[in-house]
């Protein structure tokens, strides 16, 4: 397996609840290293271009509005296939559609407020990882 890098965001919904350790303590334990890590408030100008893909959706405005609504905790996660092994301890989008033990069946309030994001393929893992970091504060 490659060692791959992508990126992981931790959503409002978990920093208001202060799970932002908690949800790390997943992504470690699952052998993803966190190699960059800073938290933030997303703007909505930020926010409407990190996620630009899913602007014809009927969710995007709240999905915005709920990820410009609190702090979120961006980083980068470093391992063995990296991309697929974040979103498998993410769990399916939908909390209620999640399996037992990852982190949006334990920790999402709902399919909006789903607590983690992570990249979908390496291709958009470069890119995702750009948007919220330069290459001098990546630190494998
Ligand atoms: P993410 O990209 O955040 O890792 P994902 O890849 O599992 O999640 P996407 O289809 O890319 O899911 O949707 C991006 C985000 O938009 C979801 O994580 C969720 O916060 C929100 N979302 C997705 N589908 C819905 C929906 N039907 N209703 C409300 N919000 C949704
Ligand atoms: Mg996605």
């Amino acid at each position: 397996m490659a060692i791959e890098r992508t990126l992981s965001i931790i959503k409002p919904d978990a920093t208001r609840r202060n799970l932002t350790g908690a949800v790390a303590d997943r992504l470690e334990r699952a052998g993803l290293r966190i190699v960059a890590q800073k938290r933030l408030r997303l703007s909505r100008a930020q926010a409407e271009a990190f996620y630009a893909v899913h602007r014809e959706r009927p969710f995007f405005n709240d999905l915005c509005t709920f990820m410009t609504s609190g702090p979120v905790v961006a980083q980068v996660l470093e391992g063995d296939n990296a991309v697929a092994k974040n979103r498998e301890v993410m769990g399916a989008t939908d909390p209620a559609k999640a399996a037992a033990g990852t982190i949006r069946k334990d920790f999402a309030e709902s399919i909006e407020a789903n607590s983690a994001h992570g990249s979908d393929s390496i291709e958009n893992a470069a890119v995702e990882i750009a948007f919220f970091f330069s290459a001098i504060e990546i630190v494998g």
